[in-house]
């Protein structure tokens, strides 16, 4: 490949505060259209804005969790821009003081080695209402709700260099945003959105080449699939010498069509014509906000992964799934409570639980196998009372009922027959029945004994002891 391409991405994420940013307004959504709003955040002349200072906790949590930089004095901004959804004409944001700055993120590459993403800067503003074009066949409709909502955009360097790069990136955001619990961050709800920018260039270049900013994304997935679309749109045209065609301009993603569509051409900071909020004066940070996030105790994603790496002696690949969300991390630790062999305990959750909750769309929180369950589970098959498929049987039939893994084996009669003497009669009843394959084995037809195997499991109903039975038999063939 001659060519790379430069990806830096502007992520918007909705704040779980209990209020507006400015505004005593309640964060909720689901209500009626424009029933959530009050004379601060619909700009009404004379009414004044109180800055949330819930909402300067979370930009500065965010900031340690990314390493950033304080700007010990930080201040407010009006963006000037006219457009339905914004009932001031103008956004309450940040310009030239963003409240963190100079962070970074780490992400897990294919090759196992981690790396550093630039975050620029977290800056604070308040979310615009929403328009709706297509719920009414002569007007468009306003819902002015979650105009003043808090947002904290942040900023990336152009470090990203491949779209799976930017879809791990992206995760990892969100896994931090949910761990530090400032943001749900989801983006298919809207709580998160993600602008892409990015360019082309020839490996040998020097310069970035002109980028293309990506819109109208409405999944992680689309964000990557977007970018390959885009990047492969950029490399063709550069092949054709048609560089110039690359313009510097805003890009719609159709995800039906998947291709991407001019916007418009990009406008210049100087059009919006930023200027200081007059009605919230700079302000410096208090020492004791700065000292109260500094003390709260929390583990990040990355560390709980590499923890789990190391105390659980675990593949890095699985350290990442278990801790990608905080609730099924504390799922996995609570299993451990009870159940000690972690290398089991993930192989259970990864491959066989999470499976479940994906077919039916399922969170940690919300199933009915409490860690307690699946650690009884776990014993039951350690302690050889049942097989590992039974257990799997199990598993689901604790998932569907709620009940007690020791009261399905009971009902069902599912424990493993692992007592030698019910053992040897079951084999024996086995051979006798098959007397000619019995022959065939002792002439040389190895092969039979995963036949008399299957005989034994149809006889038990799978529930023979597998490896006792396999000592048993082979004792028993001898003998014959
Ligand atoms: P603008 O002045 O157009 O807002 P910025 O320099 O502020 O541009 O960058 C906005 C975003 O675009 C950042 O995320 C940055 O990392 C990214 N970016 C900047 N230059 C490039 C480039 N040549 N290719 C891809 N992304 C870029
Ligand atoms: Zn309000
Ligand atoms: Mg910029």
């Amino acid at each position: 490949m001659k060519y790379k391409s430069i990806i830096g991405l502007e992520i918007h994420t909705q704040l779980k505060t209990k209020t507006k940013a400015f505004c005593n307004c309640k964060v909720e959504f689901g209500q009626k259209p424009n029933t959530n709003i009050c004379p601060v955040c619909m700009g009404h002349p004379g009414s004044l804005p109180v800055v949330n200072e819930k909402m300067i906790e979370y930009a500065l949590l965010l900031g340690r969790a990314t390493n950033s930089k304080i700007n010990d004095k930080t201040k407010f901004d009006r963006k000037n821009y006219f457009y339905p959804d914004i009932p001031k004409n103008y956004q309450i944001t940040q310009y030239d003081y963003p409240i963190c700055y100079d962070g970074n993120i780490k992400i897990l590459l294919e090759d196992n080695n981690m790396k550093d993403i630039g975050i620029t800067r977290i800056h604070m503003e308040e979310d615009t209402g929403k328009v709706f074009h297509d719920k009414d066949d002569n007007n468009s409709l306003i819902d002015y709700n979650r105009a003043g909502v808090p947002l904290l955009e942040i900023v990336t360097e152009p470090d990203l260099r491949t779209p799976s790069e930017a879809y791990k990136f992206l995760n990892e955001l969100k896994s931090i945003l949910r761990y530090l619990d400032i943001s749900d961050a989801n983006m298919e709800k809207g709580e998160l959105r993600v602008d892409v920018n990015v360019s082309v260039m020839k490996k040998e270049d020097e310069e970035f080449g002109t980028k293309v900013e990506l819109k109208n994304m409405n999944s992680f997935k689309a964000v990557k699939k977007a970018l390959e679309y885009e990047i492969d749109r950029q490399i063709e045209l550069i092949k054709k010498g048609k560089k110039e065609k690359i313009k510097q301009e805003t890009r719609m993603w159709l995800e039906d069509k998947e291709k991407t569509k001019i916007m418009r051409t990009k406008e210049e900071a100087a059009d919006y014509r930023y200027f200081p909020e007059p009605d919230i004066p700079a302000f410096h940070i208090n020492n004791d906000i700065i000292e109260k996030i500094e003390n709260i105790d929390f583990e990040l994603p990355l560390q709980k992964r590499q923890r789990f790496s190391k105390e659980y002696n675990l593949s890095d690949y699985d350290s990442s799934i278990l801790t990608s969300e905080i609730d099924l991390a504390h799922y996995f630790e609570k299993v451990l409570e009870k159940f000690d062999d972690g290398k089991a305990a993930a192989n259970w959750i990864i491959n066989e639980l999470l499976n479940l909750m994906n077919e039916d769309g399922k969170e940690i929180k919300e199933i009915d196998v409490t860690p307690q369950k699946l650690a009884s589970i776990l014993k039951l098959i350690d302690q050889d009372k049942i097989s590992g498929k039974i257990g799997k049987k199990l598993l689901k039939e604790v998932y569907n009922s709620g009940k007690k893994p020791e009261d399905i084996v009971d009902e069902k009669g599912w424990s493993q027959v692992s007592d030698s003497d019910e053992l040897e009669n079951i084999i024996k009843e086995v051979l006798e029945e098959n007397n000619d394959a019995v022959e065939r084995y002792k002439n040389g037809e190895d092969k039979l004994f995963g036949f008399f195997m299957g005989q034994i499991m149809k006889k038990t109903k799978g529930k023979a002891n597998p490896k006792k039975t396999n000592q048993l038999l082979r004792k028993l063939l001898k003998n014959q």
